[in-house]
C-alpha cells in the first residue's frame, strides 16, 4: 500500500513528470527561442543526464510514495536515444497506474508502435496549428504540419485512442486556428486541450497581453459545449463535451489557477526534482542517487522536499513574479 504524502497545503504527491532530454529539434518560440537556444547554447553532457536505469530507480521510489501516474516529456523526449526502453522498464514498475508521454510528434511515425508495444498507455501530441505556414512559423524549424498528421495516424494504427492533442494558444499567432481544431480533433479519437500561454523560464519574452484567455477561447470555439466535471482531483482542465461526442479542455493557468489541486512533481533531466513549474531551483536527486544504493535515503529525500512544498505560483502571479528567476520548460519539463 503506498504511503500518502502530502504538502504544506495538505496536496498528496500524485503525479512525476519526467524531462529525459534538455533537447529538442523545434525551436517553438514560446519555449526554446533561436536567439537564446541556438549555436552555442550549453545544453546538458551526456553524464549529467539521468540514465534509464536511474530515472527508473527513482520512480519506483515515487510510486511507493503514492505516485500514480508517470509522463515522459523534455525536451522532445523521442530523441531521446531507445526511448521505448525506458517506457519499458517504467511500466514495470507495480502500483504505477499510467503512463504517457508528451511529444511534438515530428517522430511519432517511426516511433509509435515500438511505444505501444514497450508498454506506453497513453500518448500527448502537440499541435498548435493545422495551417502549414502557421506551425512552421511557430516550431521555428520550418517543420511541416503533414508530418505531425502522419504520426498521428500511426500512433492511431498503433492503439492509441483517445489521443491528446495540446494547442497553446498566442495572441495574434494562433487563434484564428482553433475553429479548425475543434473540427478536426473535436469528435471522437482525441482529447482537445487548448492552453493559455505560459510565462515559463524568462526567455520567451512573455507578455500579459499574448495571452488569449479561457474565456476568449471558448467564445472562438463557437459551437454549443456542455461543461464537464472534473474527471479527477487535481484535473487541470476546465472540460466540455462537443456535440458529436467528442472532449475538449482549456488548461487556463493563467486566468483560471489551479495550483489548490496541484499534485504535480517534476523530475528535470539533470536529475533536479522540482515543486512547481514556475520554480527557480530544484533539488538535487542525481547526487543521491549516484552515491547510494540505499534506496530508503532517496525516499526519506523526497517525502521531505514534498513535505515543506508550499508552491502555488499562478495563484500568486503579479508582474514581479513574471520576472523572477525560473527554469526553462525544456529543461524541467513541460
Ligand atoms: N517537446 C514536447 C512537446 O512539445 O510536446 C514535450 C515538451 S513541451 C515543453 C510540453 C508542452 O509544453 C507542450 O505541449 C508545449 O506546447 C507546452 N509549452 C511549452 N512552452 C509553453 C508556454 N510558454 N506556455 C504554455 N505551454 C507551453
Ligand atoms: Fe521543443 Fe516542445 Fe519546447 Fe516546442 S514546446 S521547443 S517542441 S520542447
Ligand atoms: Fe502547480 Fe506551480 Fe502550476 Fe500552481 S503554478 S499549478 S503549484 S505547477
Amino acid at each position: 500500500m503506498p504511503d500518502t504524502t502530502t504538502d504544506t497545503l495538505a496536496r498528496p504527491l500524485r503525479d512525476l513528470r519526467v524531462s529525459v532530454t534538455d533537447r529538442c529539434n523545434f525551436r517553438c518560440r514560446y519555449c526554446m527561442p533561436r536567439e537564446v537556444f541556438g549555436h552555442g547554447y550549453d545544453f546538458l553532457p551526456r553524464a549529467g543526464i539521468l540514465s534509464f536505469e536511474e530515472i527508473t530507480r527513482i520512480a519506483r521510489v515515487f510510486v511507493s510514495l503514492g505516485v500514480e501516474k508517470i509522463r515522459l516529456t523534455g525536451g522532445e523526449p523521442l530523441l531521446r536515444r531507445d526511448i521505448a526502453r525506458l517506457v519499458a522498464q517504467l511500466a514495470a514498475i507495480p502500483g504505477l497506474r499510467d503512463l504517457t508521454l508528451t511529444t511534438n510528434g515530428s517522430l511519432l511515425a517511426k516511433n509509435a508502435r515500438l511505444l505501444r508495444q514497450a508498454g506506453l498507455r497513453r500518448i500527448t501530441v502537440s499541435l498548435d496549428s493545422l495551417d502549414d505556414a502557421t506551425f512552421r512559423a511557430m516550431n521555428d524549424a520550418d517543420f511541416p504540419v503533414a508530418d505531425v498528421l502522419a504520426g498521428l495516424d500511426a500512433a492511431l494504427d498503433a492503439g492509441f485512442a483517445p489521443i491528446k492533442i495540446n494547442m497553446v494558444v498566442r495572441r495574434g499567432v494562433n487563434e484564428d486556428g482553433i475553429p479548425a481544431m475543434v473540427r478536426r480533433f473535436g469528435g471522437g479519437g482525441f482529447i482537445l486541450r487548448f492552453i493559455e500561454y505560459m510565462d515559463v523560464g524568462n526567455t520567451n519574452g512573455w507578455r500579459m497581453s499574448d495571452v488569449v484567455p479561457a474565456a476568449e477561447i471558448r467564445e472562438r470555439i463557437a459551437e454549443p459545449l456542455t461543461r464537464l466535471p472534473p474527471s479527477y482531483d487535481g484535473e487541470t482542465a476546465l472540460r466540455y463535451r462537443t456535440g458529436d461526442g467528442g472532449e475538449i479542455g482549456i488548461i487556463a493557468s493563467v486566468t483560471h489557477p489551479f495550483c489548490r489541486g496541484c499534485t504535480r512533481a517534476r523530475l528535470a533531466a539533470d536529475g533536479q526534482l522540482y515543486t512547481c513549474l514556475f520554480a527557480g531551483t530544484g533539488h538535487d536527486l542525481r547526487t543521491l542517487v549516484r552515491e547510494t544504493a540505499d534506496d530508503s535515503m532517496l525516499l526519506e529525500s523526497i517525502r521531505s522536499i514534498w513535505a515543506t512544498r508550499s508552491d502555488r505560483y499562478s495563484e500568486r502571479r503579479t508582474a514581479a513574479t513574471v520576472r523572477q528567476p525560473k527554469a526553462e520548460m525544456s529543461l524541467l519539463g513541460g
